[in-house]
């Protein structure tokens, strides 16, 4: 007899106790923000640089 596939609460299906396509999305969510917050230091880092860079440009020529 194959086995049933139960309809998870979000509404995929699957063999498993909970739904593996959530927690990989669940997964890949919490590495994209990890990833988006590296970035973002970065970024202000970058922004930090570049204010400091503008300071040594004239702003009216
Ligand atoms: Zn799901």
């Amino acid at each position: 007899m194959p086995k049933r596939k139960k309809v998870f609460p979000c509404g995929h299906k699957g063999f498993s106790q909970s739904c593996h396509l959530c927690q990989q999305r669940d997964i890949q969510r919490q590495q994209h923000l990890a990833e988006l917050g590296i970035k973002k230091e970065e970024k202000q880092a970058w922004l930090a640089t570049f204010a400091e860079d503008v300071v040594d440009f004239p702003s009216r020529l």
